[in-house]
């Protein structure tokens, strides 16, 4: 099944945009040093880079130990993750690819585009009508029928999205074989 690789791509967006110290004026030409400090890296976002590499590297491992430790530049994790796992089983690689694809929503809502929940049909009622809710962190069904029994909006994780984002990506792959 074929893989797009906005993951990496996205988590390189992250780092130049908000990682990498800006210089804010220009030299006074005799030093290499700027004459304003370089404007302050974004330390959440450096954290939460980390945290990604950490995850892909730490499931990696853990279903195929001989993978060793990751050294190279972040975003090229997922690369390294999927060439040491192509010789797994479908479901073990699938739950590889859920967890790369539900880190590329992320870094794409961190960059600031949350209208990559629409993409995804409400996995309870399959309408179009997902949108992001910062303060819970999760995509909300817009239908106002489709609620849990208190009445309450159904609410989901992008943990379950990109599952089945994934399921639905690869039984499409076994038919076509
Ligand atoms: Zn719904």
């Amino acid at each position: 099944m074929g893989h797009d690789d906005t993951a990496a791509q996205r988590l390189r967006l992250l780092q130049d945009e908000f990682t990498q110290p800006v210089r804010t004026g220009p030299g006074d030409g005799r030093s290499s040093r700027p004459t304003h400090a370089p404007a302050p890296v974004n330390l959440g976002v450096v954290d939460r880079i980390r945290a990604a590499v950490y995850e892909v590297e730490t499931h990696t491992r853990s279903v195929a130990p001989e993978a060793g430790q990751f050294t190279g530049e972040e975003s090229r994790v997922y690369d390294w993750a999927r060439q040491h796992t192509a010789h797994l089983a479908t479901e073990q690689q699938n739950a590889r690819e859920a967890i790369i694809y539900r880190q590329d929503l992320e870094h794409a809502i961190a960059a600031g585009d949350t209208t990559v929940v629409r993409r995804h049909p409400c996995p309870q009622c399959g309408c179009w009508g997902l949108y992001w809710r910062e303060a819970a962190q999760r995509a909300v069904c817009v239908n106002h029928y489709c609620t849990d029994d208190n009445g309450v909006s159904n609410m989901w994780e992008l943990k379950r999205l990109a599952h089945d984002h994934i399921a639905r990506k690869s039984a499409v792959a076994q038919r076509a074989t």
